[in-house]
């Protein structure tokens, strides 16, 4: 059984996603990190985009001794990797929060023996689980049995990367670059920011897919047909979190509202889930987040402000939990994804996956690319798959002379 025909089979069992890593891994998705390759190129490169795969990207090449510069169009790394460290007694994760493979890749990201990649993660087993149907909450304490995922302990996604990757290329990124015109008609790239204009024989573009699909990046030439006309074939749907912060625990470890598997099972349904933040990190405090990607985020994301979208959410915890969201809340805080300003949706969703090889597919040795949305298919669209994605562009460029 490969992973889709599994998560096909789970989804019909109504396990959803963020809690199917370990069964995963039993299905033969096993992934080699390249790190030993002959390295032929030795000119400059620049990366386009600090989210997780432009900051391996240029983590690998400073590994490699390689000449580059990582631009950023926002004035902070991690892209859709990001930190909420104030709001309560432990970090939150605004984006990726899960970690959607064996924790062993922490270590084979880092790829450096000397570093000590000893990191405190949790099994996230939850066991007091709900369905939210037909206007009712229904226990199903048993699809725990089916469950486990990990997650950080008492750091975050955000963190990994600051603690391990960024110090070693914090020289190298220029924030607040937005790249706006990416010129290879020549021997060297011109990359045309807001700010600058920079040259190198190399780019690797590591920015969301939306900078391709809304054409936020002027290509000269333009990019070839083939790869256009595979933008038709994925998309980077609607996609919100929502962390709320209450004075008294009324909630279960989580909630399934609906669908968590749309995107890998071309449901129309989209994915919503209702959970407890603060599940095994050793805090006080009482966090409930919502989680929604797809059909079901663009309900609250399509409203526009974070007022509207939040009032509607505490609507919904409160009819199903008798009132008791708005006698207990404290504080909120609204990550509405589609509405970041460089990212605009939630990640990569093929309706088409023969498309993505022509999608990742270098152009003239020239333009590379690295993201969540180029990774192999049972690492798509995860933190993990981006670094993976990384690696393989990395070496691609690297290897030819
Ligand atoms: C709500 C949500 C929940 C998620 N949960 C998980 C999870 O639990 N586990 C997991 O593994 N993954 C999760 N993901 C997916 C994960 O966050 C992404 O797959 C991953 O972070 C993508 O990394 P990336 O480097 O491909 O892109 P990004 O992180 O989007 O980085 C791209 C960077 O490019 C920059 N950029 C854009 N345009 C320009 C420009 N013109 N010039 C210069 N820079 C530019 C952006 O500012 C950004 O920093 C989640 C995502 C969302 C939205």
């Amino acid at each position: 059984m490969n992973r889709k025909e599994f998560l096909k089979q789970s989804a019909a069992l109504g396990i959803g996603l963020p809690f199917l890593s370990s069964l995963l891994s039993s299905c033969g998705d096993d992934v080699q990190l390249p790190n030993s390759f002959d390295v032929n190129f030795s000119g400059n490169v620049i990366v386009i985009g600090a989210g997780s795969a432009g900051m391996m990207a240029s983590y690998l090449l400073q590994q490699h001794g390689i000449n580059y510069t990582l631009l950023e169009a926002s004035d902070n790394f991690g892209g859709r990797v990001k930190k909420a460290g104030d709001f309560a007694d432990f970090p939150i994760d605004l984006g990726a929060e899960w970690i959607h493979t064996d924790p062993a890749i922490l270590a084979e990201l880092i790829n450096d023996p000397s570093q000590d990649a000893s990191i405190d993660i949790i099994n996230y087993r939850p066991e007091t689980i709900y369905v939210w149907k037909n206007n009712e909450l229904k226990k199903r304490n048993f699809f725990s049995n089916f469950y486990g995922e990990y997650k950080f302990k008492s750091t975050t996604w955000y963190d990994f990367f600051d603690q391990y990757i960024v110090p070693s290329i914090s020289d190298n990124i220029m924030y607040n670059e937005v790249v706006q015109t990416i010129d290879y008609s020549s021997d060297q790239v011109e990359v045309i920011t807001n700010n600058n204009t920079y040259t190198a024989e190399r780019i690797i573009l590591a920015t969301p897919l939306t900078t391709l699909i809304n054409d936020r990046i002027n290509f000269q030439p333009s990019l070839p047909s083939a790869k256009t006309e595979a933008l038709n074939g994925v998309d980077m749907p609607a996609g919100l979190k929502i962390f709320v912060e209450f004075s008294e625990r009324f909630y279960p470890d989580i909630v399934i509202d609906g669908g968590l598997l749309s995107y890998v099972t071309s449901e129309e349904e989209g994915d919503k889930a209702i959970y407890d933040a603060a599940f095994g990190k050793n805090a006080d405090a009482n966090v409930l987040a919502l989680f929604t990607v797809g059909v079901q985020a663009k309900e609250y994301t399509d409203l526009g402000s974070d007022e509207e979208i939040f009032a509607k959410f505490m609507g919904e915890l409160d009819e199903m939990f008798d009132g008791k969201a708005s006698q207990y809340y404290v504080k909120h805080v609204v990550q509405n994804w589609t509405a970041e300003q460089y990212i605009e949706g939630s990640y990569s969703h093929y309706t088409d996956y023969s498309t993505r090889p022509i999608l990742g597919e270098s152009i003239d040795n020239k333009i590379y690319f690295a993201g969540e949305a180029y990774a192999p298919e049972s690492d798509l669209a995860t933190v993990h798959g981006a670094g993976i994605s990384a690696f393989r562009t990395v070496e691609e460029l690297l290897k030819i002379g």
